[in-house]
């Protein structure tokens, strides 16, 4: 890999994009999306466009800039890069990676809904996303079949209502906060209005993207609900983040909310104790606390990401001599039919 690197190593270093005061909705608008733009913002060789162009015609690439300078120059390896970069690789279909790796489609009641587990459901609150991770198990979801305008979200909440079992609802996309504040919070007033639900869990990777997104409008429907609130980011590697996202957390635990990390283990991304080490550490600094390291779901186009089992349980087994044990993500599987994540 590193001959493909134009500028040496030594020379690559952080760089600091002004994104001045535009909101994030223009943020998200001026995200890259083009593979080229994003190899030539970053300096990297030519010799990878050919690749980027193969994973971008599966999966569209989306950087938005809050994202792109927390990734250092001309370095291929950057993790955050791993991330978002597409690569050739993602044309490859081998045996066990699917499309839909969870099975979520024989779990949809209701259009938007995703009803796995007992005791809490899922709701699309969002088709898009602030980025796109090349490993998302929901690169392929036909999101155009389940995002539901108002109308269309009253068999979702009725299927709620008539479910007194239930007592989360769990905002999922894409990323929700993807959705408007004026969506979202009417959204939030419908499940309120539900008496048996008690809580409100959000699912999402904008505040670490755009930290902006976490904003009075955000903050002020999210304060306001008498929902218990418990906010799940999505966060792999230490370097995602910077004191934007320490203080967009610091904001969203004012305005009550739990925090909570999943992370998903990626091979060239966060595959040491060392760097797990060190998220556990940043993530505590930035007041949240570790639930799940994933192992990655089998989906078509993200192999290359995969770490085996084996040596994910001997990677987690190190990093208990490191941490303390609250600091410790506990290493899952989520398996298609099983009633709950599955421990490793
Ligand atoms: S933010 Fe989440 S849902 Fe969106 S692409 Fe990344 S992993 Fe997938």
């Amino acid at each position: 890999m590193q001959e493909n690197i134009i500028i040496a190593a030594s020379e690559a270093q952080s760089h600091r994009h002004s994104i001045g005061r535009s909101t994030w909705q223009q943020q998200l608008s001026h995200a890259i999306r083009d593979p080229q733009t994003l190899c030539e913002r970053l300096r990297l060789n030519r010799d990878w466009l050919a690749g980027a162009q193969v994973g971008h015609e599966l999966f569209e690439v989306c950087v938005p800039e809050a994202y792109l300078k927390r990734i250092a120059y001309a370095d291929i390896n950057d993790p955050l890069l791993r991330q978002v970069i597409p690569l050739g690789e993602e044309a490859l279909t081998p045996a066990g990676y699917v499309v839909d790796p969870l099975e979520e489609a024989d779990h949809r009641p209701a259009k938007g809904l995703i009803h796995k587990y007992a005791g809490r459901v899922l709701l699309i609150a969002s088709p898009n996303c602030a980025i796109n991770c090349r490993y998302c198990f929901r690169r392929h979801f036909p999101y155009s079949d389940n995002s539901p305008s108002r109308a269309q979200w009253q068999e979702a909440l009725d299927y709620l209502r008539n479910d007194t079992t239930i007592h989360e609802a769990i905002l999922s996309g894409g990323d929700p906060l993807a959705a408007s504040d004026r969506q979202l919070a009417w959204l939030v007033e419908q499940l309120e209005s539900i008496p048996h639900l008690k809580r409100l869990r959000i699912h999402t990777r904008l505040p670490v993207v755009i930290p902006d997104r976490v904003d009075d409008a955000l903050l002020g429907w999210l304060a306001s609900t008498r929902l218990q609130k418990v906010v799940v980011l999505h966060i792999n590697h230490a370097n995602e983040i910077d004191q934007a996202v320490v203080d967009a957390c610091t904001n969203l635990k004012q305005a009550g909310a739990t925090l909570l990390n999943q992370s998903v283990l990626l091979r060239d991304v966060n595959d040491s104790t060392a760097t797990l080490a060190a998220l556990s550490e940043r993530l505590f600094e930035a007041g949240i606390l570790p639930y799940y390291l994933h192992v990655m779901d089998p989906v078509q186009g993200a192999a290359h990401f995969d770490v085996p089992d084996e040596e994910a349980r001997a990677l987690v087994a190190k990093l208990r001599d490191y941490l303390p044990g609250f600091l410790m993500p506990r290493l899952v599987r989520e398996i298609p039919g099983k009633g709950s994540k599955t421990p490793l």
